[in-house]
């Protein structure tokens, strides 16, 4: 069965950047993926994508239709979307000419709108329940290089991995532009990442201070890679991760979905 690659991270963070990478990397090596488009409101799919929500759902018509804002044009064209993903799950698994070894689902541009909405549980849990699934919780290292900034992005995905229980990969992006090994050491040592902080007394310093501790737990539940959607550094590695993901789904995830049907 293919292994699917939930693409999740903050607007920006590079997830469509990263979708044509993983894309292009297949592709050369001959791999054969399924690329699937779930936000609503992109301009351009910079990759070939084999569902496009946008084929399905006018954005821009729900938007009028419902007299919302974009925000709730978005949210409201992914509940439509949702309560037909039986049909998409059938597609990814009838195809076969070749069968896809991976199956990359690329999220809206407002990370909470999968993240927080019925219709990204209900699209996740329909994945979930019907092949190994994973998530990459693409992080836009540059922008996390501020040990605050760092904290609330871990928060978040803390929360992802809590709340859908799957394996989670922290894909570090845009290490062309900042390395991430810094990243990686603070989560490593709790002392490191406080020397960050070190002058800061600043109430929110002190709270990201005693979560980092908190969090230490949590970071060992965690894979992390350094890559680069724009040069494709560390496509491999990637990779890699995504394998490891896969047998951590079939060994921790797989029997509890089991014990529940
Ligand atoms: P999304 O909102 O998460 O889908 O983010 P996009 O893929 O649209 O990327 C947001 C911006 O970051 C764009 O301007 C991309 O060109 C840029 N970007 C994405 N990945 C990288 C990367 O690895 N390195 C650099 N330097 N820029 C990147
Ligand atoms: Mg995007």
């Amino acid at each position: 069965k293919p292994t699917v690659i939930l693409v999740i991270g903050m607007a920006g963070s590079g997830k469509t950047t990263l979708m044509q990478r993983m894309a292009a990397h297949l592709s050369d090596a001959g791999t054969p993926a399924y690329v699937l488009n779930l936000d609503p409101a992109v301009m351009t799919v910079p990759y070939g994508a084999n569902i496009d929500i946008r084929d399905t759902v006018n954005y821009k018509n729900v938007m009028k239709q419902y007299s919302l804002g974009p925000n709730g044009g978005i949210l409201t064209s992914l509940n439509l979307f949702a309560t037909r993903f039986d049909q998409v799950i059938q597609l990814c698994e009838k195809k076969r000419t070749p069968q896809p070894k991976y199956i990359l689902v690329d999220t809206p541009g407002q990370i909470e709108i999968f993240t927080w909405s019925a219709s990204g549980a209900i699209i996740t849990e329909a994945f979930a329940s019907t092949f190994p699934t994973m998530i990459a919780y693409v992080v836009d290292t540059a922008r996390s290089a501020a040990p605050q900034t760092f904290m609330s992005n871990m928060l978040q995905a803390c929360s992802i991995l809590y709340k859908t229980k799957l394996p989670l990969l922290l894909a570090f992006n845009k290490i062309d532009v900042v390395r991430h090994e810094f990243a990686v050491d603070w989560m490593k040592d709790y002392e490191v990442f406080n020397e960050a902080l070190q002058r800061d007394t600043t109430y929110a310093a002190t709270l990201s201070r005693s979560l980092s501790l908190v969090l230490e737990e949590f970071y060992e539940n965690l894979k992390n890679v350094g890559v680069s959607a724009a040069t494709g550094e560390g496509m491999d590695a990637f990779f890699e991760q995504v394998q490891a993901c896969a047998e951590e789904y079939r060994q921790l995830y797989l029997p509890e979905l089991q014990k529940r049907q």
